[in-house]
């Protein structure tokens, strides 16, 4: 059974088809990447499940439920977390406080009008922080933390909703490559031990195959392919639409590791 299913969406702005009839699913502690050259409709899909965006056509079932209509907020409610919704507060508070925070936010979901206070959930937060590896930082103001350690802050933080679905629009962006692969690699445990569904986009495609179980291709708004590893490597469109016909594919060459995009734009 699937966690999430997207079914035939479409959206156009003005006349550009930004995306364009695609279906996909996610299953319950899968790492599925969405990838494709820049403009290719990547973050129009996630803007479109986690409610942004309202498409032109098709649905968005998570766990039997139409999302489409459905504002970001209950969207998030039912589930959908994101890992770089990061408060305007976030960079006065310590790290231990933003998880509290979150915690904090997650018990006034599910309790509705009771306001627990944030001391409550210092053992929670504790026990996330330790799990995303940022124990030792926990008394530290956010302000001070490097780039890498933010976004184990964010997953943290994403964690105390308790989602089913986490997604991850460029989560690497302007990281190093030890920190991608870093970050990744956490995400993949976390999402196996709770069983979490992840939709994620990466440039790096020594990252996507290494830690997506599954990926699907976007070009022009269209799903062009889907598959593992080994049969997105072998896809003759998408060695087309990554690096013009007859190339051979070469992540590590082709593509720019510093959070930029990658060379990407099909050769005509
Ligand atoms: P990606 O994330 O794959 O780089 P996007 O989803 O951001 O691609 O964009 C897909 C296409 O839709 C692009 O042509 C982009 O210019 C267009 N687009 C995205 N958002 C908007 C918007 N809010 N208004 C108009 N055009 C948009
Ligand atoms: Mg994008």
């Amino acid at each position: 059974m699937s966690l999430l299913r997207v079914s035939n969406l479409s959206m156009s702005f003005g006349g550009v088809k930004a995306v364009d009839d695609v279906s996909f699913d996610v299953k319950p502690g899968e790492l599925l990447a969405l990838i494709g050259p820049n403009g290719a409709g990547k973050s129009t899909c996630f803007n479109i499940v986690n409610g942004q965006l309202r498409p032109t056509h098709g649905s968005v079932m998570l766990d039997g439920h139409e999302l489409v209509g459905m504002r970001p907020r209950d969207i998030w409610r039912r589930g959908v977390g994101r890992t770089f919704q990061v408060a305007a507060t976030f960079n006065s508070m310590t790290v231990l406080e933003n998880v509290q925070i979150a915690l904090v936010s997650r018990e006034k979901r599910l309790y509705g009008l009771w306001k627990p206070a944030a001391s409550h959930f210092e053992d929670e937060a504790l026990a996330l922080l330790e799990q995303v590896g940022m124990t030792a930082h926990a008394q530290r103001a956010c302000s001070v933390l490097a780039y890498g350690d933010v976004k184990r802050v964010e997953m943290a933080i994403a964690l105390a909703n308790r989602p089913k679905l986490l997604l991850m629009d460029e989560p690497t962006a302007g990281m190093a490559p030890q920190e991608r692969t870093e970050l990744m690699a956490l995400t993949k445990r976390l999402s196996a031990e709770r069983n979490i569904g992840v939709l994620f986009t990466e440039h790096s495609m020594d990252v996507v195959f290494s830690t997506a179980d599954r990926i699907i291709v976007l070009a022009r708004g269209k799903l062009i392919a889907q598959g593992d590893a080994e049969t997105i490597r072998n896809d003759a469109n998408v060695q087309a639409v990554y690096f013009g016909t007859g190339k051979t594919f070469q992540p590590r060459a082709a593509l720019s590791h510093d959070g930029g995009e990658p060379h990407t734009e099909p050769r005509t």
